[in-house]
């Protein structure tokens, strides 16, 4: 991995720094989630060793793979649809599991979690846009999901994520990014996983504290490999 993808992994951080002090926010406030889906571990690691802990993948089979030859402390993040007969795998290797879309999903991995002996941490994802393409929870079914979480003792739900409709307008992405966390803050859940490459700037200004962040890091994915 040549030193160019170091540099914008450093500028990434400091557009994330600036986009929190611009907010008012702490300069803590916002986590960066390295998205390394269809990147080899090879390049991982270059980023491991610039000083990144968090990385972020979408599907089982790679995540586990990857955590199977990268270093231990490394704190997985599984940000892609997750299929049933995939939750053992995921609930092996992921920290947090940022797109629970239904109950039963999250019903499995409290059942799953307990049987594998893991703790594992889980956000909600909602559709804020309405958007009908869309994986998601509506605000309201996630709030009544994130109350029916408590009594859960293997997964632990902490926040919510969502994605911007592409192509979305600075104010559709204004009002989907402020949507999230109000609907955080009315569940008193701290954790809101929003803003990609493409928007995170203002994601942090809606109040984010986790961003996924690919393409500015590591350049632009080839799915045909
Ligand atoms: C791929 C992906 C990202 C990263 O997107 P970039 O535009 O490459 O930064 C973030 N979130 C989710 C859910 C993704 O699937």
């Amino acid at each position: 991995m040549s030193d160019y993808r170091i540099e914008q992994y450093n500028e990434v951080k400091k557009e994330i720094a600036s986009a929190l002090a611009s907010a008012g926010r702490a300069p803590d406030g916002a986590e960066l989630i390295a998205v390394s889906k269809t990147f080899p571990a090879s390049d991982i690691l270059a980023v491991y060793n610039a000083g990144q802990r968090r990385f972020g993948e979408s599907k089982a089979d790679e995540l586990a793979a990857k955590a199977a030859a990268l270093p231990g402390d490394i704190e997985w993040h599984f940000i892609g649809h997750l299929q049933s007969n995939k939750v053992r795998s995921v609930v092996a290797h992921a920290h947090v599991i940022h797109s629970v879309d239904s109950a039963k999903l999250l019903e499995r991995i409290e059942r799953i979690a307990g049987e594998e002996h893991v703790q594992v941490e889980a956000l909600l994802e909602v559709n804020i846009s309405g958007e009908a393409s869309k994986f998601g929870l509506t605000p309201e079914a996630a709030e009544e999901l994130a109350r029916q979480s408590i009594g859960m003792h293997n997964v632990k739900v902490t926040g919510f994520m969502t994605m911007a409709p592409e192509g979305a307008g600075e104010d559709e992405l204004i009002r989907v990014f402020s949507g999230l966390k109000k609907l955080a803050d009315r569940c008193g859940l701290g954790k809101v996983s929003m803003g990609m490459s493409g928007d995170f700037k203002t994601a942090i200004a809606c109040g984010a504290t986790l961003v996924r962040i690919g393409t500015a890091i590591f350049g632009k994915r080839d799915y045909s490999k």
